[in-house]
């Protein structure tokens, strides 16, 4: 579904990625781990199209993002692709509901339709009674699950997601990806999640080790 490459991407002098390669099958759940700096958010970043490879290909379902105009990549992006970012990245003025809602008004979906798959979409991740909620007046597991939920909003085939547990204590944390990793299980699509956290890499299907900007192969990528 999603391969990227021979991956490279610098920032400067440092080499983010040097050489990764990872291939994610359609439905499948994919754990990324590696040491901090070993280029996790970078390779994230490269497959959700948001930065592009100075080196290397990634490639949706047989076509190219190098390929593609800005504007495909984008949209390509907004169908196709769902992103979870840790938290921070939901906009501050707009209201639970509102984030949720925003992708499919991207898409010029009708607000009607949008506010309703909205609300269905909070239901699910369990935070239905905060949708006037803005992002401030939210627990960190609450923003997280509104970040879930505007991930998954669009139907994406893949959801990519960086470290959903990373700032939160480890009950929290681990409620918060039980429900992504439910979510995307129900909907079928696949997921790839970058984490420091074995125990979760350990409910994945299969884990792609990073080290120094390598993938580390724990079984042939082919
Ligand atoms: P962590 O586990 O700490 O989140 P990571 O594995 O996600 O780390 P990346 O964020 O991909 O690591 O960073 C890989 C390397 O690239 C690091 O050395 C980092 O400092 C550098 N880097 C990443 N993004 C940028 C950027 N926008 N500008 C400059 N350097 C960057
Ligand atoms: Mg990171």
């Amino acid at each position: 579904l999603l391969q990227a490459r021979g991956l490279h991407k610098g920032f400067g002098s440092t080499p983010a990625l040097r050489g990764a390669s990872v291939v994610v099958r359609r439905g499948e759940q994919l754990a990324v781990t590696g040491p901090s700096g070993s280029g996790k958010s970078t390779l994230l970043h490269c497959l959700a199209g948001t930065l592009l490879p100075d080196a290397g290909w990634v490639s949706y379902d047989g076509h190219r993002l190098d390929g593609l105009s800005a504007d495909a990549r984008t949209r390509l992006r907004r169908v196709h692709i769902g992103l979870v970012l840790q938290f921070g990245q939901l906009v501050p003025e707009l209201t639970a509901l509102e984030n949720v809602a925003l992708p499919l008004l991207l898409e010029g979906r009708r607000r009607a339709d949008a506010a309703e798959a909205a609300r269905q979409w909070l239901d699910r991740v369990g935070i239905a009674g905060r949708a006037d909620a803005t992002p401030a007046e939210l627990s960190g597991g609450e923003q997280q699950r509104v970040a879930i939920a505007r991930g998954l909003v669009s139907s994406p085939s893949v959801v990519l997601a960086d470290e959903p547990t990373g700032a939160l204590d480890t009950v929290g944390g681990e409620q918060v990806v039980q429900v992504l990793v439910k979510a995307t299980r129900e909907t079928g699509a696949a997921l790839v999640v970058v984490t420091h956290d074995h125990r979760l890499a350990a409910w994945m299907d299969r884990e792609v080790v990073l080290r120094d900007g390598q993938t580390v192969d724990t079984e042939a990528d082919a």
